[in-house]
């Protein structure tokens, strides 16, 4: 017998968080002493704090990739190039004299915004780890 429920299977945790029930407590000896007394936690009272901030959070992601995807389409079709290399000079007068190949500053920019978007999105739909 396994822990790891089948792929298929797999109930979110909110949900094996929300099956605790509320009135469960568990209690800790307050030392090595059994005269001693004992502290009660509310365990189901914070398994259902937690279930409620997990699920808001499960919800909120599934928005903000969904949100994600439209802005990285848009801004992929996007022109961002300004004219102006990142060093400040224009780029259409940048030449070999200058120290370095000329990268329009919106494009590279640009290409930034597209690939950590694109990292963000695969993150957050697990895609990647
Ligand atoms: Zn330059």
């Amino acid at each position: 017998m396994t822990d790891k429920q089948p792929e298929e299977k797999q109930v979110p945790l909110y949900e094996l968080l929300e099956d605790v029930p509320e009135d469960f407590r568990i209690g800790f000896k307050d030392n090595d002493n059994w005269s001693a007394g004992v502290t009660w936690h509310p365990i189901g009272v914070m398994c259902h704090q937690a279930a409620a901030k997990l699920r808001r959070l499960h919800e909120v992601n599934a928005e903000l990739v969904e949100a994600l995807q439209g802005c990285l389409v848009m801004l992929e079709r996007a022109n961002c190039s300004t004219g102006y290399c990142c060093c400040g000079m224009r780029v259409d007068t940048h030449g070999f004299g200058d120290g370095h190949s000329p990268v329009d500053e919106g494009d590279y920019h640009q290409s930034n915004a597209v690939e950590r978007a694109s990292a963000a999105i695969a993150k957050a739909t697990g895609e990647q780890q």
